[in-house]
This record gives structure tokens, C-alpha cells and sequence, in this order.
């Protein structure tokens, strides 16, 4: 008779496995931003996070388990597809975490999972992981947490409090787009309401002055079930305005091997990029949604910026550098809530005549030369002309 011996993972392989594909999520990067700066570690687990107040932060980004029950067409740990399976214990992620973090390899952990056998058992093990690290290592250092969608309140409550950050993948920007891509969730109870109950509880928690995760984030595929950049951008603004949404992420859609969606192309890149460039108008600029310049499709231009795209349509009068409110400025091409900023300071102490003083203080001058004056004279003919 013949024994059948099966060989547990070691925390090497579960490393090579679970961080492996952990990093085909995108983080808090814009895919195209990672892939120009090669902000993508060699280990494979290890990457560049931009973070609040400016500053880069190196997680270690990892998942709990890759064994997960949701068949979502665009993802890599589906259980639609055969691959190796595999789960870290709390102790065994917690640790090694430590040891990576001891060693100066990693600043902070982004924690993610596949869910199996539901979402509750799942959050509970992720939450033993980060208690772990808090409580019993001492660990005071960086986590991004990611919430799963149907996860009890007490958990999100638990995950609210032990977090830095906070995060739960809307992945599509409404009910029925997400029925062609992760039909096994559910829009509106377990993704967003799940977004609004951490956004209540991180806004009770800063004004009882406890300590809470600071910050909710979102991500979507973009390009893999025919949505537009409208309907994108008209569930951003929602985030925003109703979530307090701290940041959107774009991850345009790459097909994976064996998925039902294999056979389709692979979306465009720049198309997540005008996408970023177009929250950051709503978040930083001041802009209104029905600003955007979207086309019959509801598509943003992929050719020129968004901001661009709007000031060909609506700048028709020249704006003088000298005496714009920063409104005004932040609406001109080239100019963003730090150079305008800059400009507002530096025209107390000398009048602005000149492109390459508006160089000097961080504006694209190219973009910004055709739409503003400086003492009473068009910039724009001060560009060379080769
Ligand atoms: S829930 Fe969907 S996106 Fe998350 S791991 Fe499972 S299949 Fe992937």
C-alpha cells in the first residue's frame, strides 16, 4: 500500500507564492508611473508607495492567502483557474514581516487576501496578523490594510483602528459593470457600504482624537467590460464627495493566462493616466465633474492632458500671472497646486515678466505659455521656436 506524502509550503515558497502575486495588484502607484520609474522591486514583493504629505514609504506587499472562492475574470488568485494554493499563519507572516523590517528591508506592510471560506474568516485572519505585529511585536511602523467586501462592522471597526490605511477595491464603477467582471460580488451592501461604514468610523475617530487609520482608497480595472472614463469618474467624484475618498486607484486591464477573459486586448496604459490626471483635477483643482472634457463615448482624449483637452474648449481669454486667484491659476495648463502656490508667493516680492521665472518656480511653460500674460504681454511669444 502506497502513502501519499504531502509537503507543507515553507515560508520561503509561501513568500515566493503569496508575494509573487500580491504584486500583480496595483498599489499606491499609478500603474504607468511604476512601470516609467521602475519603482518595482527585484524581489518581486517589495515596492515604492507614495504617501500622504509627499515622500516615498517601501511595503511589503503580501497576501494572506491566494486560495480564494470569487472567480473575478481579471484576477490572477481566481478559483477559476488551477494554480497553487497556499496560506500564511498570522505568526508566520507577522515574523516575517519582523525580520524583513529588522533587516531595513521594507518600511510597512500592505496587507491583502483572497477569501476563503468567507469574508469574515478571512478579515479575522489578516486582523490576527496585524494585531500580532501590533501588539505583540511592538510594530508602530506603516499598514495599509485592505477591507474585504461583506466583512462584518466589527472587523472593518478593528481594521479601522489597527491600520495607517484602509482600502476596498470597488474594481468596477457600478452594480451592473461589476456583475460582467467579479460576478460573484455585490455592489452597493458589501463594497460600498462597507467603504461608508470606514469612512464613518475614521471620521468618529479623529474627532475623538483616537488613533485610526487616516486614510480610504479605492482601485479599478479600467478597459476590461466597456466602461467609460465618465462612468469611472462619476463614481470617484461620489467616492469623494460621500466616502471622503483619499485617492483612486487605475489599473488598466492586462488579460491573465487561462481566465475568461484571456483572449481580450490588453487596455492602453495613457488611459489610466488621463484617468489619475482627471481625479487629480476634481481633488486638487478645483474642477467639477461636468467640467471634463468626455466625448460622446464619455471618453477623456488620450493625445493631451484632461486639463489640456479643457482649457482648448474654455480658456479663451488670456490669464495674467500677476493678478490670478489661485482658482484661476490652478485652471491654466502646466501650473499645479504647488506651482501656483509658488507663484502667489514670489509675485509679492517682484512682478512676474518672464518664462523662465515661471520655469524657475515649477511650471510647464510650454503647456501654460498659450493662456496667461505676464506684465500685459503674451507669454506664448516668448516660446522658441525650436
Ligand atoms: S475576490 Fe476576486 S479579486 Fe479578490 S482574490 Fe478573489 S478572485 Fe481575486
Amino acid at each position: 500500500m502506497s502513502t501519499t506524502i504531502i509537503m507543507e509550503p515553507d515560508i520561503q515558497q509561501k513568500l515566493a507564492i503569496l508575494g509573487g502575486e500580491a504584486s500583480d495588484e496595483v498599489t499606491d502607484v499609478p500603474a504607468t508611473q511604476s512601470i516609467q520609474q521602475g519603482i518595482r522591486h527585484a524581489t518581486g514583493f517589495i515596492y515604492d508607495a507614495k504617501q500622504e504629505g509627499g515622500g516615498t514609504t517601501r511595503l511589503f506587499k503580501v497576501l494572506q492567502t491566494n486560495a480564494c472562492r470569487f472567480a473575478c475574470k481579471y484576477c490572477y488568485t481566481s478559483c477559476a483557474i488551477r494554480r497553487k494554493r497556499t496560506t500564511f499563519k498570522p505568526d508566520e507572516l507577522s515574523t516575517t514581516f519582523v525580520s524583513l523590517h529588522q533587516r531595513q528591508r521594507v518600511d510597512g506592510l500592505f496587507l491583502s487576501s483572497g477569501i476563503v471560506p468567507d469574508a469574515d474568516t478571512t478579515m479575522e485572519k489578516m486582523l490576527a496578523t496585524v494585531e500580532r505585529l501590533r501588539l505583540k511585536e511592538g510594530y508602530t511602523g506603516y499598514i495599509h490594510l485592505k477591507l474585504i467586501p461583506g466583512a462584518a462592522y466589527d472587523l472593518i471597526a478593528r481594521a479601522v483602528e489597527l491600520a495607517d490605511r484602509v482600502s476596498l477595491n470597488l474594481e468596477a464603477p457600478n452594480a451592473e459593470r461589476l456583475a460582467a467582471l467579479a460576478p460573484d460580488k455585490e455592489f452597493t451592501e458589501s463594497m460600498w457600504g462597507r467603504m461608508r461604514w470606514a469612512s464613518q468610523l475614521i471620521g468618529r475617530a479623529r474627532q475623538e482624537g483616537r488613533q485610526a487609520a487616516r486614510s480610504l482608497t479605492t482601485q479599478f480595472v479600467v478597459g476590461a467590460v466597456g466602461e467609460s472614463d465618465r462612468e469611472l469618474l462619476e463614481t470617484v467624484q461620489r467616492a469623494h464627495r460621500e466616502l471622503g475618498l483619499w485617492r483612486a486607484y487605475f489599473s488598466a486591464f492586462h488579460p491573465i493566462e487561462r481566465s475568461p477573459l484571456a483572449d481580450q486586448p490588453a487596455e492602453d496604459p495613457t488611459r489610466a493616466l488621463r484617468l489619475y490626471q482627471s481625479d487629480f483635477m476634481l481633488r486638487d483643482y478645483g474642477f467639477r465633474y461636468d467640467e471634463l472634457p468626455f466625448d460622446e463615448q464619455g471618453l477623456l482624449p488620450r493625445d493631451k492632458t484632461p486639463k489640456q483637452a479643457w482649457a482648448e474648449r474654455n480658456l479663451h481669454e488670456p490669464i495674467e500671472l500677476n493678478r490670478a486667484s489661485r482658482e484661476q491659476l490652478l485652471r491654466v495648463p502646466g501650473i499645479g497646486p504647488r506651482s501656483a502656490d509658488r507663484i502667489i508667493a514670489a509675485r509679492r516680492e517682484r512682478r512676474l515678466r518672464d518664462l523662465s521665472q515661471l520655469k524657475a518656480l515649477g511650471v510647464t511653460t510650454s503647456w501654460a505659455a498659450p493662456y496667461v500674460l505676464l506684465d500685459g504681454r503674451w507669454a506664448a511669444v516668448q516660446l522658441p521656436l525650436w
